[in-house]
């Protein structure tokens, strides 16, 4: 059976509702800010902060982006 945490986590915000909120699932768990998928905010995502302008630079706009993305990202600035 699979539990609710298992539903939600690395599924797409999309493929739930609106209004639909990761928190009430569970506190861990957040949304990638480029391509939506639900991960865990503390070990699966790259944040923006003021300690870091490397990470800050690739991030641009986002304020938190998920390892792909991040990786993506990185290679896109590199590239440029
Ligand atoms: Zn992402």
């Amino acid at each position: 059976m699979m539990s609710e945490f298992n539903r939600v986590h690395h599924h797409n915000i999309s493929e739930f509702p609106k209004n639909f909120d990761v928190k009430s699932v569970n506190e861990d768990l957040n949304v990638c800010n480029k391509c939506g998928i639900i991960v865990i905010w503390d070990t699966e995502m790259y944040w923006k902060g003021e300690e870091d302008l490397e990470t800050n630079k690739i991030l641009g706009d986002h304020t938190a982006v998920c390892d792909d993305c991040f990786s993506k990202l990185k290679k896109g600035v590199n590239n440029g």
